[in-house]
C-alpha cells in the first residue's frame, strides 16, 4: 500500500473523517516511498481533531487563557509603535482575524506577511488588498521567482502528485525569515493544526520543531544536498542541472542558529482564544469587507475557504485521490465539530460534493505547469491506490465511503 495508509479504512463516529488524513509530516523529507503519520482515533471510534473541538467547549478555562495571553503581550509590546509581532497571512479570514484582533483589541503592532498565491483568483487578490487598506495593516508581499516556482511545483505534481508542497514549504519557512530579518520576536498564527487533526494538543501554545512540517531543525550549514527533497527530488539533482542555492533559498529553512540567537517565539492564537471558523469569518466581512465567493467552490459547498489561489482545487483534489477524502469532507468535519451543522447533514453534503472535479481554472492550471491533459489525467491515476479505489464499467470508485 502506498504512503502506509491504515489496513482498515474508518470514518470518525462524530464528524465525517477518515483515518487517511494525514496528521505531521517532514516536507524536505517528502519521497514518493514516504510513509504518513495518519489522524488518530480513540477507542471509540473518534478522531483527534473531534476530541481536541470537544475540549475546546468543555475542559478550557478561556478567561485564564486570555489572561495569559495578555501577559505574552505586555512583555513583547513596543512602546515606540514599532513592529512586536508578526502575523503571516493571505488575507483569508483567520489571517484578517487574528491580526485584527491583535491590533485594535490588545493594541499590538502587527508586521503582516504573506507568501503569493500560485495564481490569485479575483475574489482572493480583492480580499488582500481589502485587508491592507480597509484593515490598516503594513504588509509585505513575497512573490518567489516564477519559474523556479512552476518547476518545482511541477515536480511535486509528477513526483508525489502534492502540487502544494513549495508553496507549504515557502510560506512556513517564509514567516520566521521575515521576522530574522526584521527582528521581530513574535509571530502569531491564528488556528491550531489540532483542530484538524495534526498531533497537537490543545494545550500547545508554540509551534514545536519537528511538529506539523515546521522544521526548524535543519541547520544550513549541514544541509545535506543529497538528504533534502524538493517537489519530491533532492537539492542536490537540482544543483546538477544549474539551478542554484540562491533560487532554491526561499523553499529552505532558514539556519537554527538565527532563530536560537533572535529569539523568535512562534504561537497559535487558537491556544488563546476560542477558534471558530465561521465567526472569523462574520468577523473579517465586518472589519475589512471580506467577502465570499460568489460561486460556489468545487468539490464542496462552502464558499468562503481557501479560496485565494487558483490553483487551490488541485490540491484537495490530488487529496482525494492518494488519501480518498477531499474538500466537502474537510469543511463538513470542520462545521460538525463547531456545531454549525449535524453529522446526518455532514454525510449528505459529503455525499453530493466530494471529489468533484475542479473546472473552473484547469486550462491555466495546465498552463502553469506546463502539462498536456492526457499527462495530467495518467500522473492522478497512477497515484490511486488499489486499497482506495477500484474501476466500475471505466469509471473510478472509492471503495470505502462515509456510512
Ligand atoms: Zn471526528
Amino acid at each position: 500500500m502506498r504512503y502506509g495508509l491504515p489496513e482498515e479504512i474508518k470514518f470518525c463516529k462524530k464528524c465525517v473523517m477518515p483515518n487517511t488524513r494525514p496528521s505531521s509530516s517532514n516536507e524536505y523529507k517528502h519521497t514518493v516511498a514516504r510513509e504518513h503519520d495518519f489522524i488518530k482515533f480513540d477507542g471509540e471510534g473518534v478522531c483527534s481533531a473531534c476530541r481536541f473541538c470537544e475540549a475546546k467547549d468543555q475542559n478550557i478555562n478561556w478567561e485564564e487563557r486570555e489572561r495569559e495571553l495578555l501577559q505574552l503581550l505586555d512583555k513583547y509590546r513596543s512602546s515606540d509603535g514599532s513592529y512586536d509581532i508578526l502575523v503571516p497571512g493571505s488575507g483569508g479570514k483567520d489571517s484578517v482575524f487574528a491580526s485584527h484582533i491583535l491590533k485594535y483589541k490588545y493594541g499590538m503592532h502587527p508586521l503582516t506577511v504573506t507568501w503569493s498565491s500560485h495564481l490569485y483568483t479575483d475574489i482572493g487578490w480583492k480580499n488582500f488588498q481589502n485587508w491592507i487598506h480597509k484593515g490598516g495593516f503594513d504588509n509585505y508581499l513575497f512573490t518567489p521567482n516564477g519559474k523556479i516556482h512552476r518547476l518545482i511545483t511541477k515536480n511535486a505534481f509528477i513526483n508525489l502528485l502534492h502540487p502544494f508542497q513549495p508553496f507549504i514549504l515557502g510560506q512556513k519557512t517564509f514567516a520566521v525569515k521575515m521576522a530574522a530579518r526584521f527582528n521581530i520576536p513574535l509571530i502569531f498564527y491564528g488556528e491550531n493544526p489540532g483542530e484538524y487533526g495534526a498531533n497537537i494538543s490543545i494545550n500547545q501554545k508554540k509551534f514545536a520543531p519537528n511538529s506539523e512540517g515546521y522544521r526548524l531543525d535543519f541547520v544550513d550549514k549541514n544541509l545535506n544536498p543529497e538528504e533534502i527533497f524538493l517537489g519530491g527530488k533532492s537539492v542536490a539533482d537540482y544543483l546538477k542541472e544549474g539551478i542554484t542555492l540562491g533560487d532554491l533559498g526561499s523553499y529552505l529553512p532558514l539556519d537554527t542558529d538565527v532563530i536560537n540567537k533572535k529569539n523568535i517565539d512562534v504561537h497559535y492564537l487558537g491556544y488563546y482564544i476560542k477558534w471558530v471558523p465561521q465567526e472569523c469569518y462574520y468577523y473579517a466581512v465586518k472589519h475589512t469587507g471580506f467577502e465570499a465567493n460568489p460561486v460556489r467552490t468545487e468539490g464542496t459547498y462552502s464558499k468562503y475557504n481557501s479560496i485565494d489561489d487558483k490553483t487551490d482545487g488541485y490540491f484537495y483534489y490530488t487529496t482525494y485521490i492518494k488519501f480518498g477524502y477531499g474538500r466537502a469532507t474537510q469543511d463538513a468535519a470542520q462545521e460538525i465539530r463547531n456545531h454549525h451543522i449535524t453529522r446526518d447533514e455532514g454525510v449528505a453534503l459529503v455525499r453530493r460534493f466530494d471529489g468533484e472535479f475542479p473546472k473552473r481554472y484547469f486550462q491555466e492550471f495546465l498552463e502553469y505547469l506546463d502539462l498536456p491533459e492526457k499527462e495530467f489525467t495518467e500522473i492522478v491515476d497512477s497515484f490511486r491506490d488499489p486499497h482506495l479505489w477500484k474501476q466500475e464499467n471505466g469509471e473510478w470508485k472509492l471503495k470505502h465511503n462515509v456510512n
